[in-house]
């Protein structure tokens, strides 16, 4: 039996005994290889799961649509490794209740499928806990090294050409599974906070307040970067800022469902003087 066809076997198990109301994963797309997310609520519909290794995107955002938990059900979820450290993030911010999240826990690597032992969030601890000894990754070596070779002027001037190409259509933060505001700070227009247009000075305090805002938080899944028209590379941004996190606060975003924010959180014998 394929890991396909295990995962939809625990799906109709599941939903038949009402174990979950919902298992959310992938279809298919409007392209061969396009995968899509899919909200399965009845037993004789898992045979349009599909699980390969194109199924890239991070599910675990649609788990924070409004109302979905509020009746205490559980839910399940096809999520890599990213997605599962996200559930500990929004565990952790007190968005969901991770006893209501059943995992089917999976992962690609050398475009080879494997299914991750475990249900419950903390029971893939070890798969999670080893990403801290490589993290932060980045894929695209070549642009890491490009950026890291630059002066600060330079860098600076990269960015702003890259954020000058943005459009403000928000699918960023909308694909994000970090972002779950219902009223985003950009959307306030009483104050106007930053401008919605898209011109060069709205455009960097857009994209700076948001990789500030996904500091210490964000898992890397690169559900933005995939979202972005323009091809803003988002994740650069942001793996870049969990470096910084990483040598500043020895922190890891996701490591556990109670794993203080580092930006929300603070030591009383923190060496700066703000602390008092
Ligand atoms: S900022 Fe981008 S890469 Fe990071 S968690 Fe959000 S969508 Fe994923
Ligand atoms: S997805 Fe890209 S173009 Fe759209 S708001 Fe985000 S950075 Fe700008």
């Amino acid at each position: 039996m394929s890991i396909e066809q295990q995962y939809q076997a625990r799906a109709k198990e599941l939903l038949s005994g009402g174990a979950v109301k919902m298992v959310i994963g992938y279809g298919k797309g409007t392209t061969g290889n396009r995968r899509r997310p899919i909200f399965i609520s009845s037993p004789d519909d898992v045979g349009r799961l599909v699980l390969d290794d194109s199924c890239i995107i991070n599910l675990s955002g649609y788990l924070v649509s409004e109302g979905l938990l509020s009746d205490e059900k559980r839910v399940a979820v096809f999520l890599r490794p990213e997605g599962i450290r996200a559930i500990n993030i929004l565990a952790a911010e007190s968005q969901l209740d991770a006893d209501q999240i059943v995992i089917f826990g999976f992962d690609v690597n050398d475009n080879e499928l494997r299914a991750l032992k475990g249900i419950h969030v903390e029971e893939f601890a070890d798969v999670i806990g080893s990403i801290r000894e490589n993290n932060p990754g980045f894929a695209d070596k070549e642009l890491l090294e490009k950026i890291e070779k630059m002066t600060a002027q330079e860098r600076f001037a990269f960015w702003q050409e890259e954020f000058a190409k943005c459009i403000k259509c928000y699918a960023c933060r909308q694909a994000c599974p970090m972002c779950y505001c219902r009223r985003c700070i950009v959307d306030s227009n009483q104050p106007q906070w930053v401008n919605t247009s898209s011109h060069s000075l709205g455009n960097f305090e857009w994209n700076i307040v948001r990789a500030f805002h996904l500091s210490g938080r964000c898992v890397e899944c690169g559900n933005c970067d995939r979202a972005c028209p323009v091809n803003i590379p988002l994740r650069l941004i942001n793996h870049k800022m969990a470096v910084e996190v990483l040598g500043a606060f020895d922190h890891v975003a996701g490591m556990s469902k109670t794993q203080e924010p580092v930006l929300a959180s603070f030591k009383k014998d923190d060496s700066e003087t703000f602390i008092l």
